[in-house]
């Protein structure tokens, strides 16, 4: 059960009063890529920054679409859409994932690059923003058919790519070996070997110890200085997660070595409730052993990913897909905390509920920061030919998260607004600077 003490987050001792967040409850959003301009628009009006400036970071500066023939196992010829957004290089190389999946279009990708540039601010790191997906369903396609697609998708972005110019990663539906693919399309091409052209590689081929569990990593230190600000005990308090992939998977497993325990689980096969805390470790074994999915896990009730979501705990942990804290659920959810493991998990909509209801929402621009953070890390290691060790990863991933957490806390109270705002903050004040100093023509 939620620990039942209640608690009084002292959020709400900055997050009492913000019209901005009521006003966006009544703009009507057409996309994702409208949720960010809205998000944008709470942010200026906050700031003030220059006009000029507004247009810019308004509009991401590049987007390729490409159609990818591939020769399927069964002999027939289909064409897959693939897409690459460069939102902005004011701070270094564009940097971000890479997604397969079926609802992969453009104002995704937009929406995407747009969040991995104020990432990349907020966790003051040398990077612009970028993103690329392909629409498909990496399920259906054989290993054969997917090393074709992804190397097809480099060969079309050989231009695009590059270790100083644009430099992707994995996201949904991609990891290691989609990257070691690349890397090898791609130094190919260009006749040298290019190891710092993705991040997320397998070890043998430059990876970063840490980097796999880089994402949950930075969820769990995301939840600990928020727990911290807010005055929730760590030791009584209990989570839910919805997704049990790279991100979730990660984080129910560290920030249950933290003392919290995970009542609740969940993938697109099953959720998984346990009032006594599940153990998971097994659901970790389990999941290896059956394909990646809880689909049958012995470890509790079965529950769906709606009860998940308003499952009583303290601190719910969207870590699958986008859009599912959706006003219904802002309404009724019982946790006082939420961390944003996932890219996009609240709708702007909700935002202004759970603000009303003093339940504090650590952002994705934040809280999920962790992977790009040792993304860089690789990518520098990358550079300087000298590896270091998971400690050392890990220590300079902790105490950047810490940096980033508190400077986005600061933004917040300074502004007198939640976090997801001041995180916004955090990330146009740097930029802000960057487009002024270079300049235009
Ligand atoms: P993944 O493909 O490894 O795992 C996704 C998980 O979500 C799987 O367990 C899947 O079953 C589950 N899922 C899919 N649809 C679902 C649904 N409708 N309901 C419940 N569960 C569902 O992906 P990931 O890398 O863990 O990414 C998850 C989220 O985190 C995405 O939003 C991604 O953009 C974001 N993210 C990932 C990273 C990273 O380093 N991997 C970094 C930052 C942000």
């Amino acid at each position: 059960m939620a620990n039942k003490k209640e608690v009084k987050p002292k959020a709400s001792a900055y997050t009492k009063d913000a019209p901005e967040l009521k006003q966006v409850a009544t703009n009507n959003h057409q996309g994702m890529f409208d949720a960010v301009l809205s998000r944008l628009d709470m942010a200026f009006s906050k700031l003030n920054p220059s006009y000029n400036f507004q247009q810019v970071i308004k509009s991401p500066q590049k987007q390729v679409m490409v159609s990818l023939p591939i020769m399927m196992d069964n002999g027939t010829l289909q064409v897959f859409q693939g897409y690459r957004v460069i939102h902005s290089t004011a701070l270094g190389p564009s940097k971000g994932g890479i997604r397969y999946a079926m609802d992969v279009d453009i104002d995704e990708v937009k929406a995407l690059a747009a969040w991995m540039t104020f990432k990349c601010a907020i966790a003051n790191i040398p990077y612009g923003g970028a993103k690329g997906g392909i629409q498909c369903d990496p399920k259906k396609l054989s290993v054969g058919e997917l090393e074709r697609l992804t190397r097809a998708y480099t060969s079309a972005m050989s231009d695009i790519f590059g270790v100083d110019k644009d430099i992707p990663a994995p996201d949904m539906g991609t990891g290691k070996r989609e990257m070691a693919w690349i890397v090898d399309t791609f130094s190919k091409i260009h006749g040298e070997d290019s190891p710092g052209v993705v991040t997320g590689k397998p070890l043998t081929l430059g990876g970063s110890k840490g980097r796999e569990a880089a994402t949950g990593r930075g969820v769990m230190v995301s939840c600990l200085e928020a727990m911290k600000k807010i005055g929730m005990d760590r030791k009584s308090a209990t989570c839910a997660i919805q997704g049990f992939g790279n991100v979730g998977s990660n984080a129910a497993r560290l920030l249950n070595s933290k003392g919290i325990k995970v009542l609740a689980i969940s993938d697109h096969t099953a959720g998984i409730f346990n009032p006594k805390g599940i153990d998971i470790e097994a659901a970790l074994l389990y999941a290896k052993e059956n394909g990646g999915i809880l689909k049958g896990f012995p470890g509790g009730k079965n529950i769906s990913n709606e009860e998940l979501l308003l499952a009583d705990v303290d601190v719910l942990v969207p870590a699958a897909v986008q859009n599912v804290i959706t006003e219904h659920i802002a309404r009724k959810m019982k946790a006082k905390l939420v961390i944003e493991g996932a890219n996009g998990p609240t709708l702007s909509e909700a935002d202004a509920i759970l603000f009303e209801r003093g339940i504090t929402v650590v952002p994705d621009i934040l809280a999920n920061g962790g992977g790009v953070t040792v993304s860089y890390f690789e990518w520098v290691q990358n550079k300087y030919g000298h590896y270091w060790t998971e400690d050392e990863v890990n220590a300079k991933h902790d105490a950047s998260m810490t940096a980033a957490f508190e400077s986005v806390w600061f933004n917040a109270k300074q502004f007198k607004t939640n976090l997801r705002t001041g995180a916004y903050i955090t990330a146009l004040k740097k930029l802000e600077k960057a487009v002024q100093y270079r300049g235009n023509y």
